[in-house]
């Protein structure tokens, strides 16, 4: 979809800057690299491809990716919860070692709270090895008592 009228090119010259709404076109978004959603109309130049992107391109855009970005990190934090919850059987364990609230973790699950991309992050961590992440997380926040533990 391209739109009739044109402006100027401030990278090329050409008279061929357009409304363009396509699939396929990568951005970062905070820490992601995420697709643009096809409908999105970025300003672009048909001769070089230089994207101008206005106030109103610019609003469309991070409403758009926003939602991209949060369904993405819904993705990796119900991946990552699977596993640590095939390891270690307590999800009280778990977010008490993180430090979260009772019951936040069940709260993400559910959809009720949108997950940070902390939280994500220290799940994907954890995920990778659970029972001995958690005992690291543990000992770094209580070491005199993993150590009374390990002793006994
Ligand atoms: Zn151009």
């Amino acid at each position: 979809m391209t739109r009739t009228t044109t402006r100027r090119c401030g990278q090329c010259g050409a008279r061929a800057v357009g409304g363009v709404a396509r699939a396929g076109r990568l951005t970062m978004y905070r820490n992601l690299e995420l697709e643009v959603p096809a409908h999105v109309v970025v300003p672009t130049c048909a001769k070089c491809g230089a994207e101008w992107i206005d106030e109103a391109a610019a609003k469309a855009l991070d409403e758009a990716l926003e939602r991209v970005y949060e369904s993405k990190l819904r993705t990796r934090l119900d991946a990552a919860l699977e596993k640590i919850l095939s390891e270690e059987g307590s999800q009280a364990r778990v977010e008490r070692v993180l430090g979260v609230s009772p019951g936040y973790l069940s709260k993400l699950k559910l959809g009720r709270r949108s997950p940070s991309a902390e939280i994500v992050s220290a799940l994907a961590l954890v995920s990778a090895s659970p029972k001995r992440r958690l005992a690291e997380l543990d000992n770094f926040y209580n070491p005199t008592g993993a150590r009374k533990r390990a002793a006994g």
